[in-house]
């Protein structure tokens, strides 16, 4: 073996040694949409991801971007609104379904959303995704079926 291959390999060990969540991980959506509200934040999105909502919308992107969105130091965010919960993002829907919050754009919500919680940060460690099921707090996860290594990591490098 030569030492780009050896170097490959521990690479390789020295990721899959820091996948303790490699026999999977319980998560099943509550729909009670802690994770869309909290303290002011940002909920990224890119060109593809703006055309896709607009489109949902039935909206031209220059109208959706005018009425949806806010351009931030690092990029470009859905706008938020101040509830009783917190900052909601604006597609939070707590009236659509009684005792449930629901994303009125859920088939175009973008990266950020859709790859939640497996985040590289709440995977660096066992104590790192239980913080993110505390203080977000994210009752889904831990819950459920097991999601699969293989899924978790096509969501976990997919990030905006
Ligand atoms: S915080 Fe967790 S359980 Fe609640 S809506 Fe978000 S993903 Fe679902
Ligand atoms: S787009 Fe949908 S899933 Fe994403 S933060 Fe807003 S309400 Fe939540």
């Amino acid at each position: 073996m030569n030492r780009i291959n050896l170097i490959s390999e521990e690479i390789e060990l020295s990721s899959s040694s820091k996948e303790w969540y490699r026999n999977g991980l319980g998560f099943q959506c509550t729909q009670c949409g802690n994770c869309c509200t909290g303290p002011p934040g940002a909920v990224w999105f890119n060109d593809q991801e703006a055309r896709e909502m607009a489109a949902e919308l039935g909206m031209e992107v220059d109208d959706f971007m005018n009425t949806w969105a806010r351009r931030l130091r690092d990029g470009w965010s859905l706008k938020e609104t101040l509830t009783s919960h917190g900052w909601d993002c604006v597609f939070l829907d707590r009236e659509k379904v009684p005792g449930k919050a629901v994303c009125r754009l859920y088939g175009s919500r973008p990266k950020q959303c859709r790859t939640w919680p497996f985040w590289p940060e709440n995977l660096e460690s066992p104590q790192a995704w239980e913080a993110a099921k505390r203080e977000t707090p994210c009752p889904g996860m831990g819950q459920g079926p097991l999601i699969p290594i293989e899924d978790i990591r096509i969501s976990r490098d997919d990030q905006f």
